[in-house]
C-alpha cells in the first residue's frame, strides 16, 4: 500500500518553505494542502513505497503498511530516525507483540559529505565515454 500521512500527527512541518516529505520523496508525490497545513500523497498509483518520507517525517505521522499477503492486517511498521541509525518497530497482529531493531544509517558527521568532491563538471564529450559520472575515473 501507498503511504499515507496521519493527519492528527502531521504539522505541516512548522510551515517551512518545504516539508521533509516534499524534500524526500523521489516521485514528488507529497503536497502540502495549503489551508489545514496538512501534507498528502497526491498521487498514491505512483508511490513505490520506498520508506523515504516515512524515515524523515519528524512527527512520524506518515505510514506505509505493506500488501496483506506479506504484512497481515493490523500490523504496522515504523521507523524512529535518530542522527546515526533508525529504529524500526514492528508491531504485530496482535497488538501486543512487538520487535526493535537498530541500524546504524552513516559513518560520518551529518551534513559533512560532498557528493562532488574532486568531480570537475562535465561536458557534452563525457556523454560519450563508458562511465558513470560518479563512478571511479577511468585510467585508460
Ligand atoms: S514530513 Fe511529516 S510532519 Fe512534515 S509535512 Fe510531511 S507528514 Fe507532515
Ligand atoms: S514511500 Fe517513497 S515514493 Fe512513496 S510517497 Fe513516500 S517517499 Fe514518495
Amino acid at each position: 500500500m501507498p503511504s499515507f500521512v496521519i493527519v492528527e500527527k502531521c504539522d505541516g512541518c512548522k510551515a517551512l518553505d518545504k516539508t521533509a516529505c516534499q524534500y524526500i520523496c523521489p516521485n514528488d508525490l507529497m503536497v502540502l494542502e495549503p489551508e489545514q497545513k496538512k501534507a498528502y500523497n497526491q498521487e498514491p498509483d505512483q508511490c513505490w513505497e520506498c520508506y523515504n518520507c516515512v524515515k524523515i517525517c519528524p512527527q512520524q505521522a506518515i505510514e506505509v503498511r505493506h500488501y496483506a499477503d506479506i504484512m497481515p492486517l493490523g500490523s504496522s511498521t515504523f521507523p524512529l530516525r535518530g542522527t546515526d541509525s533508525i529504529m524500526w518497530t514492528i508491531k504485530f497482529r496482535d497488538q501486543k507483540t512487538m520487535k526493535r531493531f537498530k541500524f546504524p544509517i552513516r559513518t560520518t558527521p551529518e551534513g559533512s559529505i560532498d557528493c562532488f568532491k574532486g568531480k570537475t563538471m562535465p561536458t557534452a564529450d563525457d556523454l560519450k565515454k563508458p562511465g558513470l559520472y560518479t563512478g571511479p575515473a577511468r585510467t585508460e
